[in-house]
C-alpha cells in the first residue's frame, strides 16, 4: 500500500510515530508538507517563524533525500492537494501526527470526511484527554495535572522511534519549490532543523550536557543562558516532545546531588506546562479568542493606540521592559521570565487588553504557539485557568533588580544605557540631571521617561478589574 505522510509540525525523523507508522504499514512511503493559504495569511504569522519553517523544511528535504526519498510541497487547501496527491501517487492512506488546535482540528475532520486520514502521535508528550479528574472533567490547575502527569507511565527510551535508514518514496511527482522568502534575519540565533534540535538536547540535557543541572538555580535570570532554548524547535516538533521527556527523566537519574536533581525535574515540569496548555486549548477551544475565565469580559481596556507602540518598540521608559521587547524583535525569541514582565506590563501597568500583545508575540516569535503563548498571556492577565490571580502585579522595576542583578541583560539590549552607573541603570529617570549628561543620557532625548506610572496603573487596574467582576456577578 502506497501511504501519504502529511507533515505539520512534525519535521523530524527521529522518534516520528506517524512516520514509524506510514513505514509499518506502506510499500511506498510519500512526505508531504502543504503550504496552506488560510495559516499564511494570517495575522498571526510571523515572517521570522516562517522563514524558521522554510529552513526546517528544507533540511527535512535533505535528509530525506539521504534516505531515498524527498519531501513533496504543494501550496493550497489541504483536502484539495491531498485528493490530488492521492491519485497522483495512488496512496490509499494519509498518515499525520494529531495536533490539538481548533483551527487544525476543524481541518483535519473536514480532510477525514471525505479522504483517507489517520492520525497517530501527538504534539503533546501526553495525549489531550488521557489525564483527566476523578470525574471525568479535565484539569484546569497546573499543580494536579502535573501529578496525574507524572502518575501516567514515564515515557521510557526503549519507545522512542529510531531514524529510518530508507524511505521508499518511488517515482515521487511534481514538488513546488520551497519558498526562499522570508530569508531567516541574522540576528535570530535559531539555526532551523533537526540537527540543530537534537544538537541542544544533547548539549543542555544529554548525557554530555549539565545545563540542566543548574536549570532550578538559574532559569530565571535574564541575564545568563540558563535555559534550553528549545522552544522554536519543539514549536516545529524538529525535536520530539518525548525524547525531551526522556532524557530530562534520565538526567535525574544519573544526578548526583538533590540540586541537580531539582534542576531536571524542574525541567521536566516545564514541558509538563507545555503539555497543560495543549490539553487546556483542546478541552476549552473558547481561549483561543476570548477570556478563559467569564468574569473578565467586561473590563474597560484603555487600549491606547500610542502606548500600544511605545511597548512594541522598545521605549516605555523602563528598560527591563524596553530591552526584552528589543531583544523579541531582533531575535524572535524572549525568555520566559522577560515575557511574564512585558506581559504584566501591557495589561496591568497600560491596561491594553492582553489579546493585542498575544498577537504582537505571534508576529515575532519564532516559538510563537497558540496553545503555550495564550495560556501564557492569560495566565500573566489573570483571566486564564490556575492560581492566576488579578492582583499578582509584577513591579517591573523589582523585577529587573533580582532578575537582572548586574544589568547585563539591560546592556546588552539598550546600548543609550551603556554609561549609566550601575545603581540607575534599573530606573534610569531617577538620574539628576548632572549624572544625566555625564553619562551621555538625557533623559527624555536619549532614552524615554516612564510613559506610566506603576503606582497609580496598578490601582487603576485593580479597579477596572473588580468593576467587572461585579458586573458579571
Ligand atoms: C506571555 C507568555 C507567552 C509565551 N508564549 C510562548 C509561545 O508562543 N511558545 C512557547 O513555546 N512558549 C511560550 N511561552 C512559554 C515560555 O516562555 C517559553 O516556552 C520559554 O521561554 C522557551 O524558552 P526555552 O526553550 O529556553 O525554555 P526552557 O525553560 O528550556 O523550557 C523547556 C521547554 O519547556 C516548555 N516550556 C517552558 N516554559 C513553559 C511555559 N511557561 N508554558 C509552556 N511551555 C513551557 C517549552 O517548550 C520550552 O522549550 C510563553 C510564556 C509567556 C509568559
Amino acid at each position: 500500500m502506497n501511504i501519504i505522510w502529511w507533515i505539520r509540525r512534525d519535521l523530524r525523523l527521529h522518534d516520528n510515530e506517524a512516520l514509524a507508522y506510514a513505514l509499518e504499514q506502506g510499500t511506498a512511503v510519500f512526505p508531504v508538507f502543504i503550504l496552506d493559504p488560510a495559516l499564511l495569511n494570517s495575522q498571526y504569522v510571523g515572517e521570522k517563524r516562517l522563514a524558521f519553517l522554510y529552513g526546517g523544511l528544507r533540511q527535512l528535504d535533505a535528509a530525506l533525500r539521504e534516505r531515498g526519498s524527498r519531501l513533496l510541497l504543494r501550496q493550497g487547501s489541504p483536502q484539495t492537494v491531498l485528493a490530488d496527491l492521492l491519485q497522483e501517487t495512488q496512496s490509499e492512506l494519509i498518515v499525520a501526527e494529531a495536533d490539538h488546535s481548533p483551527f487544525a482540528k476543524a481541518r483535519d475532520t473536514a480532510v477525514a470526511v471525505t479522504l483517507p486520514l489517520r492520525l497517530v502521535g501527538s504534539t503533546a508528550v501526553k495525549l489531550p484527554g488521557s489525564i483527566l479528574k476523578q470525574d471525568g472533567d479535565p484539569y484546569i490547575v497546573y499543580t494536579p495535572f502535573k501529578k496525574g502527569w507524572l502518575d501516567l507511565p514515564l515515557p521510557q527510551r526503549s519507545q522512542l522511534h529510531p531514524v529510518p535508514t530508507q524511505i521508499n518514496t518511488p517515482a515521487a511527482p511534481e514538488s513546488d519549490p520551497i519558498p526562499d522568502t522570508p530569508a531567516l534575519p541574522d540576528s535570530v540565533p535559531f539555526p532551523p532543523g533537526e540537527i540543530e534540535g537534537l544538537r541542544r538536547l544533547e548539549n543542555f540535557v544529554g548525557s554530555n550536557g549539565r545545563s540542566v543541572y543548574d536549570y532550578a538555580e538559574q532559569r530565571n535570570r535574564m541575564d545568563l543562558e540558563g535555559t534550553s532554548r528549545l522552544s522554536p524547535y519543539l514549536r516545529f516538533g524538529m525535536v520530539s516532545p518525548r525524547r525531551v521527556a526522556v532524557e530530562a527523566i534520565e538526567a535525574r537519574s544519573r544526578a548526583r546531588s538533590e540540586g541537580s536533581r531539582k534542576g531536571a525535574l524542574v525541567f521536566l515540569q516545564e514541558l509538563i506546562w507545555r503539555d497543560f496548555y495543549i490539553h487546556i486549548l483542546h478541552h476549552f477551544p473558547h481561549v483561543a479568542q476570548g477570556n478563559f475565565n467569564e468574569k473578565y469580559d467586561r473590563i474597560e481596556w484603555r487600549n491606547d493606540e500610542a502606548d500600544f507602540a511605545a511597548w512594541c518598540e522598545g521605549r516605555t521608559g523602563y528598560p527591563v521592559v524596553d530591552a526584552a521587547m528589543r531583544q523579541l524583535v531582533q531575535t524572535g525569541w524572549m525568555h520566559n521570565r522577560a515575557r511574564m514582565i512585558v506581559a504584566s506590563f501591557l495589561v496591568k501597568d497600560l491596561l491594553i487588553d492582553w489579546r493585542w500583545g498575544e498577537r504582537f508575540f505571534m508576529q515575532h516569535l519564532v516559538d510563537g504557539d497558540l496553545a503555550s503563548n495564550n495560556g501564557g498571556w492569560q495566565w500573566t492577565a489573570g483571566t486564564g485557568t490556575d492560581a492566576a490571580p488579578y492582583f499578582r502585579i509584577f513591579n517591573p522595576t523589582l523585577q529587573s533588580k533580582k532578575f537582572d542583578p548586574n544589568g547585563d541583560f539591560i546592556r546588552r539590549w539598550l546600548p543609550e544605557l551603556a554609561d549609566v552607573p550601575d545603581k540607575f541603570l534599573h530606573e534610569p529617570d531617577k538620574m539628576e540631571t548632572a549624572v544625566q549628561r555625564q553619562t551621555n543620557c538625557i533623559i527624555g532625548e536619549d532614552y524615554p521617561a516612564p510613559i506610566v506610572d506603576h503606582h497609580a496603573m496598578r490601582d487603576r487596574t485593580l479597579a477596572a478589574y473588580k468593576e467587572s467582576r461585579e458586573a458579571e456577578g
